[in-house]
């Protein structure tokens, strides 16, 4: 989310007092830390907030619309986008450490997660539970589920399964305006499809509901031979249909 200007230093004091000391960094080393993501190109924040706390997103949000300055939400900074990036600098509002997540039994199972829990530990939960939750990008081990959000992120099982897009139930995101919005599936399915690959630039999601499958009885790797890439393109198509 990017609004206002960048951030004064009178107004890094109101931050501390949200967050504690010990989460807000302006040294040097940390702000390069969080100057990057997966593109490589880097821009300097004026400083980076570690939020340990749900509540404390809204009062960051509250602080910014009172006063004006970028705030530029982050997960794990494995973006190929650039959607992390603080180009005009601002505020990186790190959100990896909200990573609470638990596996509710329903007549439709479910997990409930906070925005910064790993892609592999949702899969992992699902799995421990004998269900299965399909999104894999291949930074699963270290991707964020609010960033595979905010980026519309999927992997190999997309053909069959599809993309995290397709397995959320339900959003609570704070808009850039502070207003809180609860998205349910069935209800506001383009303003979710909408957060889908937003980058970030709508709003921050702080809890997602999502969906999980019976993981599949039986699966296997199986190495085809084919004498050209028609023949293989043919097979593949085939499968589709
Ligand atoms: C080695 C590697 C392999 C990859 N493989 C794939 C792949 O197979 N498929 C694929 O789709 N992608 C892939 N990606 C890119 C993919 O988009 C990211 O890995 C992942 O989705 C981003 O998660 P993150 O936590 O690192 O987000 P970040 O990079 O930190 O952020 C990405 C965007 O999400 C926003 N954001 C983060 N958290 C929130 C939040 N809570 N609320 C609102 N906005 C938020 C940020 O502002 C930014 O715009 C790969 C990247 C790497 C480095």
């Amino acid at each position: 989310m990017k609004r206002g200007g960048v951030i004064s230093k009178r107004f890094l004091k109101s931050i501390r007092n949200i967050v504690g000391k010990e989460n807000l960094l302006t040294n040097e080393v940390s702000r390069y830390s969080h100057s990057y993501d997966a593109t490589t190109l880097s821009y300097m924040p004026d400083a980076v907030v570690i939020i340990k706390r749900l509540n404390d997103i809204d009062k960051i949000i509250s602080l910014a619309n009172e006063v004006g300055f970028y705030i530029i939400p982050r997960g794990s900074g494995t973006g190929m986008t650039g959607g992390a990036l603080p180009t005009g600098g601002g505020l990186v509002l790190v959100l990896d450490r909200l990573n609470k997540h638990r596996f509710i039994f329903n007549h439709l199972p479910y997990i409930e997660t906070e925005p910064g829990t790993l892609t592999s530990d949702i899969q992992n939960t699902a799995q421990l539970y004998h269900y299965f939750y399909p999104p894999d990008p291949a930074s699963q081990e270290y991707s964020t589920i609010g960033g595979n959000v905010a980026e519309g992120a999927g992997g190999p099982h997309g053909l069959k399964y599809g993309t995290t897009r397709d397995y959320i139930l339900y959003m609570d995101v704070v808009t850039g305006n502070g207003k809180n919005l609860t998205l349910t599936r069935g209800k506001d399915d383009n303003i979710i499809d909408l957060f889908c690959g937003s980058e970030g630039t709508l709003g921050i999601i702080k809890t997602i509901g999502l969906g999980v499958l019976p993981e599949p009885e039986e699966h296997s790797t199986v190495m085809f031979v084919f004498k050209s890439v028609s023949d293989a393109m043919r097979m593949v198509s085939s499968i589709i249909r």
